[in-house]
């Protein structure tokens, strides 16, 4: 079966055309400028080693979906002989709210529950939803599947999701917890069971994604239990741009003092805080560490806060499930950057984490830990599109 992954953003649509007989990604590619100037498909046949850019006006996302397959089916780069080839499609959904626990297959009543959560996440699932009318529009006989950022957090309980406001709050606004990044975390849980060979029922794993936004969950069983993002991605560790946790009497303070609205201190603390804020540099962590190395001392002090709220977020979901049999780093960072997972682990020896410095140098899958630690070190590419790929293929086969 090929399944089709959709990610669709307000003006950008990636994709990729998933072959789960083989497990290889078959053909990939990304849809830039939609309904603006300039809108252009760049697409890929990952067998045959062929890419395109194709530049023609895509007035919204019907016609960006139309290009994909035009592409995917074309005789000079496509993979596909035939539209009905495709057997479902995958959608990443950003917020799933309370509603769902679990990857769905999309109808009306889906769609509708989908709409409700839009105030959860206004900038993401509008264009979410866009996405799945505009693949039903093309292809009205496939089944497309919704794989929810927020889903795997759903078992976290009561007492980690819930904030210490006024519960009418909760009632009134569902304000609490939600987690992101699920599908990243319950990808590399499970990879990590893979490669220790236990059944994931039997680890108590922290999952550390760390890339331009960055999270931390701690997976007990198999079952997230505890997030480190929030009510929105802003919370947690400190990351490229965003804030991360402070107190929130921060935002009330600096609205007085600096006059600000909502809009303002809220697009203050999402695009120019985190790293970039505090080095006053750059939000990439590589352009960080060549700062750093050249003696910028807000650089240093920037990554210095990175690895720090990072490695209090491994000690607290440790505590919070009572042990930890594995860390798992992913993600840009995560996956890239030894000296970065190298600092982070640094005073956690106490705990049984340690890495073996050579293998930490290494690219790509790995266990990094050193041969006398009790708890084990592992990176993990993530993969996202896999694990959309694989749920949408277990729900579409029910
Ligand atoms: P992601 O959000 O997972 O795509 O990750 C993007 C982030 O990964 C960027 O902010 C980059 O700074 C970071 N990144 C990629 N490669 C490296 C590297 N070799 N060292 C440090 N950071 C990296």
């Amino acid at each position: 079966m090929k399944i089709l992954v959709i990610n669709a953003g307000s003006s950008s649509l990636k994709y990729q055309l998933i072959d789960m007989d083989t497990i290889t990604v078959a053909a990939k590619g990304l849809c830039e400028r939609i309904g603006i100037e300039g809108s252009n498909l760049q697409h890929k046949n990952v067998v045959a080693e062929k890419e395109v850019k194709i530049e023609k006006p895509m007035k919204n996302h019907a016609d960006a979906i139309q290009m994909v397959i035009d592409a995917l089916i074309s005789k000079d780069y496509g993979v596909l002989s035939s539209m009905d080839e495709i057997g479902a499609v995958g959608h990443r959904v950003v917020h799933g709210g309370e509603q769902f626990s679990d990857s769905v297959v999309i109808d009306a009543s889906v769609k509708k529950a989908l709409e409700m959560c839009t105030p959860l996440a206004p900038l993401h699932n509008p264009p979410n939803i866009i996405g799945i009318e505009a693949c039903e529009k093309i292809m009205p006989n496939v089944k497309q599947v919704a794989v929810f950022d927020t889903a795997f957090h759903q078992t976290i309980p009561q007492e980690a999701y819930m904030y210490a406001l006024p519960y009418e709050y909760y009632e009134k606004y569902r304000i609490r917890k939600y987690g992101f990044h699920g599908t990243s975390h319950k990808y590399v849980s499970q990879k990590a069971a893979e490669i220790l060979g236990k059944p994931l029922s039997e680890l108590k794993i922290v999952t550390c994604h760390l890339g331009n936004g960055s999270s931390i969950t701690a997976v007990d069983k198999g079952i997230s239990v505890d997030t480190s993002m929030g009510f929105t991605p802003l919370d947690g560790v400190v990351m490229g741009t965003r804030t991360g946790m402070m107190d929130p009497a921060v935002v009330t303070s600096l609205m007085e003092n600096e006059k600000l609205d909502a809009k303002a201190v809220n697009d203050i603390m999402n695009k120019k805080s985190g790293v970039l804020g505090v080095s006053g540099i750059s939000s990439d962590f590589r352009d960080l560490i060549a700062a750093a190395d050249e003696g910028n001392k807000r650089a240093k002090l920037a990554l210095d806060m990175f690895t720090y709220s990072v490695k209090k977020f491994i000690g607290a979901y440790a505590a919070a499930m009572g042990g930890i049999d594995a860390v798992v780093f992913t993600a840009g960072v995560g996956e890239n950057n030894g000296f970065i997972r190298e600092d982070i682990v640094k005073g956690l020896e106490f705990m049984g984490i340690k890495i073996d410095s050579k293998k930490n140098s290494t690219r790509g899958e790995i266990d990094i830990s050193a041969s006398d630690a009790s708890v084990k070190t592992l990176v993990i590419p993530t993969n996202e599109e896999l694990m959309i790929a694989i749920d949408t293929k277990r729900l579409v086969q029910i």
